[in-house]
């Protein structure tokens, strides 16, 4: 495996829903630590690396998310098992039958399953919906309320998919559980390593923000701390080439190039801005797809609204199953997507940020 591919493994494999990124937080900086001026934290956990202008007074920031989406422990029962609360969006129909993981407070990692009913008791009703999440539970293989807690688990524990990181059979297509939004955390990396050597004329300001997945919080922190410019939201988008995705909602097929989103439910890619990230694309030869997500939103919604007002854009990459379990990224689409985010960052300068802010 590559270094690349490691790192891509390193961090997808590492466990951290919203609330609880400290693992995945101290991940990020371990790697943006020796590529960068400064490193900025916020309080929330937020980290980013700076990297001065050699000639320039502005900044833009590029935002990944460090957290995932999983769950919290809520209650333990009598015979040892476990209910517990959605933390992001779930569908509750990828998650029955699935492996998962709890961490307890002393960062122990224990296998669970959410336990199901078998086909043999159920009644045509019931077959036919999906079960509700508040009616599920895990199973850790234990008899007794007394070896859960043995075992070291607690209320307000994180529950996280148990889910390793794989290169599939064709070697581009590779597996993770959290591709949202590691593919960000890991972009975010790459683009300040692919810049470590060059000067660039706007202070890159390139990390990961918190607690995106219940309601783009840290983005909200990470902009008030950074006070940018201009800001990319780093943030996976929609496969729509399985069987079912297609629709009017633009492309995204994995292999054929990161996405710049028009829209989402939070942000309007600001016009001039996603003008001139087009402009660097087509003159770098580097294939985009365009895409509007109208449900769900991305850090960028976070970013635009702050301070006095940051032109913002997302740009991602498309998954294929994103929010379950199993989650496919292309890595040609990943590697677009940095050196995308890294000629960006090369092509701006003082001047050009005054003509994107119109
Ligand atoms: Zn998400």
């Amino acid at each position: 495996m590559d270094k690349q591919l490691e790192m891509l493994k390193d961090l997808t494999d590492v466990n951290g829903v919203a609330g609880f990124e400290h693992a995945v937080k101290q991940k990020a900086k371990s790697y943006l630590e020796p590529l960068s001026d400064e490193i900025i934290e916020d309080n929330l956990g937020g980290v980013y690396g700076k990297k001065n202008a050699k000639d320039g007074s502005k900044t833009i920031l590029i935002g990944g998310h460090l957290d995932e989406i999983g769950f919290m422990v809520t209650e333990i029962d009598d015979n040892g098992f476990l209910k517990f609360t959605p933390i992001g969006g779930w569908w509750n129909q990828v998650m029955l039958s699935q492996r998962m993981h709890i961490t307890t407070g002393e960062g122990k990692v224990i296998t669970g399953v959410i336990g199901s009913k078998p086909p043999h008791v159920l009644s045509p009703e019931e077959r036919k919906k999906p079960v509700e999440i508040k009616d599920m539970f895990i199973d850790i293989g234990v008899a007794s309320k007394d070896e859960v807690l043995e075992a070291g688990i607690e209320l307000g524990d994180m529950v996280t998919p148990a889910s390793e990181f794989e290169e599939m059979t064709n070697k581009n297509y590779l597996l993770a559980k959290a591709w949202d939004n590691r593919y960000g955390v890991a972009l975010s990396i790459d683009v300040m390593k692919n810049l470590e050597k060059e000067d660039i004329n706007i202070n890159l300001v390139s990390g990961a923000t918190v607690q995106e997945e219940v309601g783009l919080r840290g983005a909200k922190v990470a902009a008030n701390k950074v006070k940018p410019d201009l800001a990319i939201a780093v943030d996976v988008g929609l496969a729509m080439d399985t069987p079912g995705m297609k629709s009017s909602n633009g492309t995204g097929d994995l292999g054929k190039g990161p996405l710049v989103l028009l829209l989402d439910g939070s942000n309007i890619g600001h016009v001039p801005f996603r003008k001139h990230v087009l402009a660097v694309a087509k003159d770098k030869d580097i294939p985009v797809q365009l895409q509007v997500i109208p449900g769900g939103g991305t850090d960028a919604g976070s970013f635009h609204v702050s301070n006095e007002g940051v032109p913002s854009l997302a740009i991602g990459v498309p998954v294929r199953y994103m929010h379950s379990n199993v989650s496919i990224m292309h890595k040609e689409d990943y590697q677009n997507a940095v050196k995308l985010v890294t000629e960006v960052v090369k092509s701006l300068n003082d001047d050009k940020v005054d003509e994107i802010i119109w």
